[in-house]
This record gives structure tokens, sequence and C-alpha cells, in this order.
């Protein structure tokens, strides 16, 4: 058989890796992708099922989810115009470079953050701008903007909270960015819920030029389900909504979605325990020698010890605990001596535990 025509995929596609996570089995606790330590409730699953059983599931779901669409507009006070909900937010990330970038489109990363976005925009082949944190790793929103204005960025995307790094971003910040960028301003969103006080949307609603990036997968706790939002300005909206593939959200995941957002108060109430859990384990990670914590504002926070990064992830990966390695970030690779970071994400009191347990014993032993 012939070689297969590898090079006839796009070289901005073959210049980059997959994005792959193992599958995880036998895990006693799960703190590597800042999931919801909870799956939702057996009642709203039930109720999501009963009602997805009873339609048709031979027959397409609506070209766009409808229902899920108006439900968001109307608990965050906006036009359903003004709302697109896609196959998470990730899936979301292909529409911004579809809508935005050409070739050689200058657009705006601050850095550390989320891998994906660079990604995408390498595989749009735009030409991106990267911005590097402050010493205490938050981001200078003079920096950004400076960069923006220099390169003349079509697009600049920052994260607040940000992951992986859990900083926020004032929200005086956001204003002056929105003001002062060139083109548009992404705010990812995720972790929204673990913030009080303004939101992106308020900065949406004076600036036409914001997208604000949102999922499900994080504290309303549908990883698994894949919903993420993008909302922005109704006439912004409607344009980029010609860009979408119809039908990416299934019935399934549109009904669970529905019933999750219809309950505010059980993700309240397991944000607070997040928070609570959060401060509960940085205390004891500071406590223990010569260890130190990035308190974060979402669910996780960064931390490193005395002991090589690697080895620490290692031990406890084999006692089950799974953490992540943030140091392929180069602003959180080992430097000057200092070991690299780590990232841990709040789970449930006991994964929180067993977490404790297996990073005290690692460092005892040292
Ligand atoms: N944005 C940020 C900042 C994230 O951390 C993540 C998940 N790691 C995502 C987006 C992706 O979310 P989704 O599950 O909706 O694709």
């Amino acid at each position: 058989m012939s070689d297969a025509p590898t090079h006839l995929v796009r070289e901005a596609i073959r210049r980059e890796r997959a994005y792959r996570v193992p599958t995880q089995t036998g895990i006693a606790a799960k703190l590597d992708q800042n999931e919801s330590p909870y799956s939702v409730l057996d009642a709203i699953k039930d109720a999501a099922l009963q009602e997805v059983r009873e339609t048709p599931w031979n027959r397409y779901p609506d070209d766009r989810p409808h229902r899920l669409v108006a439900a968001v507009a109307e608990q965050w006070g906006l036009a359903p115009e003004a709302v697109i909900v896609g196959h998470g937010s990730n899936e979301i990330t292909h529409t911004l470079g579809l809508c935005f970038v050409d070739p050689g489109t200058p657009v705006v990363l601050p850095t550390p953050m989320f891998s994906l976005y660079a990604s995408v925009m390498r595989m749009f082949e735009a030409e991106v701008t990267e911005v590097a944190p402050e010493a205490d790793l938050t981001h200078s929103a003079d920096a950004i903007l400076a960069a923006a204005t220099a390169s003349g960025a079509a697009l600049t995307v920052v994260t607040t909270p940000n992951n992986p790094t859990g900083q926020t971003i004032p929200h005086e910040d956001l204003k002056q960015l929105a003001a002062g960028v060139p083109g548009i301003l992404v705010i990812d969103e995720a972790y929204h819920e673990f913030l009080t006080g303004p939101t992106a949307l308020d900065v949406l609603a004076e600036h036409p030029n914001v997208l604000v990036m949102r999922t499900f997968s994080k504290a309303m706790g549908l990883a698994g389900l894949r919903v993420g939002t993008l909302v922005g300005h109704p006439d912004l909206i409607q344009e980029i909504e010609k860009s979408r593939l119809p039908f990416v959200v299934d019935r399934l995941a549109e009904a669970v979605a529905l019933q999750v957002l219809a309950r505010p108060e059980l993700v309240a109430e397991r944000v607070a325990e997040s928070r609570a859990e959060h401060d509960r384990l940085a205390d004891a990670v500071e406590a223990m020698p010569g260890c130190e914590v990035l308190r974060g504002k979402a669910n996780f926070f960064l931390f490193r010890t005395p002991l090589a990064h690697a080895a620490v992830r290692e031990t406890l990966a084999a006692r089950g605990v799974n953490i992540r390695d943030v140091t392929g970030y180069p602003d959180l690779a080992p430097r000057d001596g200092t070991p690299g970071w780590l990232r841990v994400s709040i789970g449930t009191p006991e994964e929180n535990d067993a977490f404790l347990a297996s990073l005290e014993s690692v460092i005892r032993d040292a």
C-alpha cells in the first residue's frame, strides 16, 4: 500500500501535537482537570433522561439549542440573539479562529493561559503575541494593552480567573482593556461562579467589542456533557452564528443543562464548599516544610515543594492522587534552582484528605 498523503494536511495542523488526556481509571482523587468533584444529582439526571426518552432520537435536535439559549439569556439578562451555546467552550475557540483569524492576523494571548487558545490560533495561522505575567503571576492590563496596540490585535483573549494560575484580572482593568484594545476582547470566564462582584457581562454591557466565553463544565458540573457559551453584542453574535455548525448540542446535553441552570442554589452550595476546601488545603500545604502556595480564586491552586515537581506528581499518582504538572508552561517551569509549579483542583473533602495525606508523606519521606 502506498504512503498516506499526510502532506496534504495543512502544515499549520501537521506542526501541532494532538491534545490528549490519558484515560484514567482506579483513581482515589482526580484533582487534575479543574472539574466539579460532584456528578449532577440523580433527581436531575432522572428528570432529564425522562424528558429526552420521550423525544424522537432518530430525529435531529434543534439546529441551535433554542430552549437553552433562551434560558441562558434570561438568567444572564441578555437577548437570545446575544447567546451562542456550543459543544463545550473548547469547541467555540474554533469559532473564534474561523470568524476573526486569517493567516497573519495579529492575536494577543497572555501566558500562561489554557493552552488550547494558542494551539487553535496557530492552526488558523494567527500572528500570536504572548504577554508574560508579572513576578506574582498576575497580568498587567497595561502590558496586555501595549501588546494589543502595538500589534493591532484583531483578537485579545484574557481569562479571569485564569487557568492555570488561578489569578484574576480586576474589573477596572477589564474595562480598561475593553475600551483600549483595537479589536475584539474575549474574556474567558470559565470559573466565574467562584467569584463575587461584577462580572465580564457588566463589561460587555458597555463595550460591544467584548465577547464572553463561559462553560457548564466547572462549577455547574457538566464537563462530561459538553456545554459552553459565547455571548456578546447581538449584532456581533448574529454574524458569528453564520459560521456555526448546526446540531452541535444534543438533546441530552440541552435537557441536563436546563435542569442545572434552573437550580442555581445547588451550584452555589458546591461553590461555597469548594472555597472552604480551597482555603483548608492551601493552609495545610503552606504549613508543610519548604512548601509555597499561590492561592487561587477558582477551584484549584498552584503550589511548589522543595522536591522535584515530576517526582511529586508521580509519587502522588502512584497513590491514586492525580494532580497536574503545569511546568510545560514556560512561566511555571523550574527556574534559578526553584522547583516548578504543580496544580491541584479542589475535590470532595475525602479526595482532598487523600491529597494532603499523600503529599505530607512524600515530603516527610524525602
Ligand atoms: N476555558 C478555560 C479557562 C478552561 O480552564 C477550560 C477547561 N480546562 C475551558 C475553557 C474548557 O472548557 P469546556 O469544558 O467548556 O470546553
